[in-house]
């Protein structure tokens, strides 16, 4: 075995011995042979862009309620998006319904490719589902993965230009022996150990081989390029009540939150609304009051949303309902503490 293989070995023993001994414990792992692949993909779209913390709960509701393919398949595609409200990025939700139809009637691809092929499924996530629930050979790299990678190989180049270095010098390191687990090990390595701040490096298998460790300043790595500012954009959402409920819509399918429900808002733009502008969207005529203002990040721009509210009674498509099922920015704006009193509320000037 040459030089540079055998120090790949012993990267990939230590590595594979330390996730035996530390690895974590999460709902749809596990060790050592074949997954669930349900489990797998379900939990795989939920850990895109969430972590896994925020994802358990989630998981677990999901498996309750509809515990194998053909039931979520089966469900009501308000229902799926329902109990996905507050997890973000719902276009995953859509995708998961639609690629659950698939999955009912066609069964579960074993490769990469197969599963390429369904909606929401990029990549990284067929990679990781191949490895994971069918122990395929796969390379697997999310974000936690480039950082470690890059910080084991001291990589200059800045993100998100190192991407595909990045992905080659994971490709070196992947094995055939286990590779479901080689997979896992990795993600728990920057999720546990390798943190994008303050780095355990102590407690690190590869802190002997890693050059950025070597450097003593291992947090800087990876490298990044400057950050465009995000844009700031801004909306009104009015929140109609009658009777302790909320009156709520349907969001269009197309476009962020799609499909969601949410309380009837004006469209997000880059400036502000005065009153009379805001007002010519409200979903009634009524008292309406402005009790605040939330503020959300979205990925690519961050949103502050003025709320109205009113006693009062809309007409048009939309019903009466609560705050529980909706996207965390109008869950915000449903929560907001106040009275639509007038005399205990303040009117904007
Ligand atoms: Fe990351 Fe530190 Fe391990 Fe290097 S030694 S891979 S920086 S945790």
């Amino acid at each position: 075995m040459s030089k540079p293989e055998a120090t790949r070995e012993n990267l990939r023993k230590s590595l594979l011995d330390w996730y035996d001994r530390n690895g974590r414990n999460l709902p749809w792992r596990v060790r050592c042979g074949r997954a669930d692949p349900y489990r797998v993909w379900l939990s795989e779209v939920m850990l895109q862009q969430t972590t896994a913390a925020a994802v358990g709960p989630y998981f677990e509701k999901f498996l309750g309620r509809w515990p194998h393919v053909g039931a979520l398949a089966g469900a009501p595609r308000e229902a799926v998006l329902g109990a996905w409200a507050g997890l973000g990025y719902y276009s995953r939700a859509r995708n998961l319904h639609a690629a659950a139809q698939v999955l009912a009637s066609e069964g579960f691809p074993r490769d990469e490719a197969g599963w390429r092929k369904l909606p929401g499924v990029g990549a990284y996530t067929a990679a990781a589902i191949a490895a994971i629930a069918f122990d395929q050979p796969a390379n697997v790299v999310d974000g936690n993965v480039e950082r470690v990678i890059a910080r084991l190989r001291a990589t200059e180049t800045p993100l998100p230009g190192a991407k595909a270095e990045l992905r080659a010098r994971a490709a070196e390191l992947a094995t055939a022996h286990r590779p479901g687990d080689w997979a896992q090990a990795l993600m728990d390595l920057g999720a546990t150990v390798c943190t994008p701040k303050a780095p355990r490096c102590p407690l690190c298998p590869w802190r002997r081989a890693c050059a950025a460790f070597a450097t003593g300043a291992p947090e800087s790595y990876p490298r990044r390029a400057a950050k465009l500012a995000r844009p700031e954009r801004f909306g009104v959402a009015f929140r109609a009540e009658h009777d302790g409920a909320i009156w709520l819509v349907r969001r269009p399918d197309k476009g962020l939150l799609g499909g969601m429900a949410g309380l009837p808002t004006t469209e997000w733009r880059a400036g502000t609304w005065s009153r009379a502008e805001a007002l010519k969207h409200a979903p009634a005529r009524a008292k309406w009051k402005r009790i605040g203002a939330v503020r959300h990040v979205f990925t690519h721009f961050a949103l502050t949303l003025d709320v109205y509210a009113a006693e009062a009674e809309p007409c048009g498509e939309g019903w009466w309902g609560d705050a529980s099922a909706l996207p965390t920015v109008f869950k915000k704006a449903a929560e907001m503490a106040c009275s639509i009193q007038p005399s205990l509320t303040q009117e904007p000037p």
